[in-house]
């Protein structure tokens, strides 16, 4: 690595991937930093590898319209370079009144997003999934899902091809600006080191709001303080995957789109992410949220499943800027110049429906790049 770049980013997980095949480009040096041993080991590679819709969240809002954009290029990019994916679809099901009440408002907000979506009468949902139960549902059929690690396989191949340098067990632990560009100081086995870089992109997932930190914004007063969510999820034994033909979801009732039924590309079968607020990150699950997830809604429309088919398998933990008990946030991606740091561009509070929206959020943030480099 020589010591100075054009465009440094900061981490190697889906987002920073999917940024660095985007802005990588002859005569211009970029590097990407990953404290970790090798890309994806945070929340990249423990999510529901769902490519969603675009239904849940406000037609204003960035999540809603990276994921919208993002649906669409994932499917593009998986069928042009052969990275395993499933144009599934997928139901929502209301078991109740009061879901049922719900799910008109969510069918609304997915319409008025222009999500193609289709209200199911109860002899529909018998016909399209003869399994499960549900009073009224509706049916999305551009939600899918994708090899999340395929997926960054092939950004990462992408990067290198086009001239990006990877450095791994890389941690930044210092940015300072000086002279309208930006030393970044790094750990790594042989000790620390500094280069200089026009051009900042956190991607630090869990810690981009500390990275935030390092070049001296106030992050209480941008708010751009994280918190951490676990989510866990178990596995579903018992040759349950075959009786179920698309993806399954609840009415979402809380924090998240609830407890739902997740498959992989080769129809491995769980139920998850129960999430709940962390203040360390262990991926450690024991059967002590058995009951809650037994209670879940998910359980209702489901009626094959004994509690014996569930086991406790993996969790992931996800780096959310509201807190517990707080209303909807957005995705930050910002470049920071009307804070006194131009060059410097933030990704905080990237979400689900992140690994959805990368392909999206990689071009939106090429153009900032582009204006910034190219005036
Ligand atoms: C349980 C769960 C389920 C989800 N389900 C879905 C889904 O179905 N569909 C969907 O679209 N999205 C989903 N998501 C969201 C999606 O996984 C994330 O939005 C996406 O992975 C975020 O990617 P990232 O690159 O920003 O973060 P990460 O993957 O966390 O990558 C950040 C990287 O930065 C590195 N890093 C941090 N600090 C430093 C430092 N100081 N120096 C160098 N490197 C550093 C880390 O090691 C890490 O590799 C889910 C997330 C979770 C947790």
């Amino acid at each position: 690595m020589s010591y100075r770049a054009d465009i440094t980013i900061i981490g190697a997980g889906v987002i920073g991937l999917a940024i660095a095949s985007q802005v990588t480009r002859e005569g211009r040096e970029v590097y990407v930093l990953e404290k970790r041993e090798t890309f994806g080991q945070e929340q990249s590679s423990r999510n529901s590898e769902v490519i969603h819709a675009g239904i849940y969240y406000e037609r204003d809002s960035l999540k809603t319209k990276m994921c919208l954009e993002g649906n669409g290029l994932l499917y593009e990019l998986c069928e042009k370079n052969g990275i395993a994916y499933k144009k599934c679809g997928k139901i929502i099901v209301a078991t109740n009144d009061i879901e049922a009440e719900e799910l008109e408002k969510l069918y609304r907000r997915g319409n008025d997003n222009g999500v193609p979506l289709k209200m199911l009468s109860r002899r529909e949902i018998s016909q399209l999934e003869p399994n499960i139960r549900g009073t009224t549902a509706f049916f999305s059929p551009t939600t899918g899902i994708v090899d999340s690690y395929a997926l960054m396989r092939y950004l990462i191949g992408k990067a290198r091809d086009n001239g990006t340098q990877i450095a791994y067990k890389a941690k930044v632990i210092g940015i300072e600006k000086v002279l309208g560009e930006y030393k970044v100081k790094v750990e790594d086995l042989s000790g620390d080191f500094s280069f200089m870089t026009r051009v900042v992109i956190n991607c630090a997932g869990f810690y981009s709001d500390k990275v935030a930190e390092m070049v001296g914004i106030n992050i209480g007063e941008a708010n751009y303080k994280l918190h951490w969510c676990k989510g866990e999820y178990y596995s579903v034994s018992g040759g349950r995957n075959k009786l179920i033909n698309r993806l399954i979801y609840p009415v979402p009732m809380g924090i998240s789109v609830g407890v739902h039924v997740c498959l992989d590309v080769s129809w491995r079968l769980r139920l998850g992410p129960l999430f709940y607020y962390v203040n360390e990150i262990s991926y450690k699950v024991d059967d002590s949220r058995k009951k809650a997830f037994l209670d879940s809604s998910i359980m209702k429309t489901l009626p094959f499943m004994e509690p014996a088919d569930l086991e406790p398998e993996t969790s992931g933990v996800m780096a959310m800027l509201q807190g517990e008990g707080e209303g909807f946030r957005d995705f930050i991606i910002r470049h920071e110049y009307d804070r006194g740091f131009p060059g410097f561009i933030n990704l905080i509070g990237i979400e689900s429906p992140g690994l959805t929206s990368s392909p999206a959020i990689a071009r939106y943030v090429s153009h900032l790049v582009n204006e910034l480099l190219e005036s």
